[in-house]
Order: C-alpha cells, then sequence, then structure tokens
C-alpha cells in the first residue's frame, strides 16, 4: 500500500506578506510580554493584511497577531460579525 500525503500549499497571498523574513517572536509575544505594538505596525503596512486576517479568522487561529489583530481582538470581531449575521 502507497502511503498518500497530500501537501497542501500556503495561500499565494503569503508571498506578499510584509512579515517575510521577520522573527515569528514578533507576532507571538509571550503572555508576561504580551506586547503586539510590533507586529500590528507592520501589519498596518502589509498589502495582504485582509486576506491574512480573513484566513486566520476561517481557521480559527488561535494564537499570535494575524491581519494585524491579536487572538482576543479576533474573537471579538467573530461574535461581532455574529451578532451582526
Ligand atoms: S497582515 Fe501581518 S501577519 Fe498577516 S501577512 Fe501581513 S504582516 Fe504578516
Amino acid at each position: 500500500m502507497i502511503a498518500m500525503t497530500q501537501v497542501v500549499p500556503p495561500p499565494a497571498w503569503r508571498q506578499h506578506a510584509r512579515c517575510k523574513g521577520v522573527d515569528p517572536e514578533v507576532f507571538h509575544p509571550s503572555e508576561e510580554d504580551d506586547d503586539s505594538t510590533e507586529a500590528k505596525a507592520i501589519c498596518a503596512l502589509c498589502p495582504v493584511r485582509k486576506a491574512c486576517l480573513e484566513h486566520a479568522l476561517a481557521v480559527r487561529e488561535k494564537h499570535g497577531v494575524w491581519g494585524g489583530l491579536t487572538e482576543r481582538e479576533r474573537r471579538r470581531l467573530i461574535r461581532q460579525r455574529r451578532r451582526a449575521s
């Protein structure tokens, strides 16, 4: 029997991510530190911010800053969207 492994390519928008090459720690601040300022500054000028945020919301990404929002901010946005629908 041949094992089938499906390799899922990363979304195309990631090629244009402004965070490419940036230390991932910036986007995953420790709980004690909890400072997302630097990550948010990078995201603010990112050309794929919206696609990144929608991806994080779609997969329920639990950790880190995505699309300029922290985990807590994404949860809040999900609740707001549910209420509005
Ligand atoms: S929005 Fe932020 S986390 Fe998402 S790709 Fe752009 S720089 Fe990276």
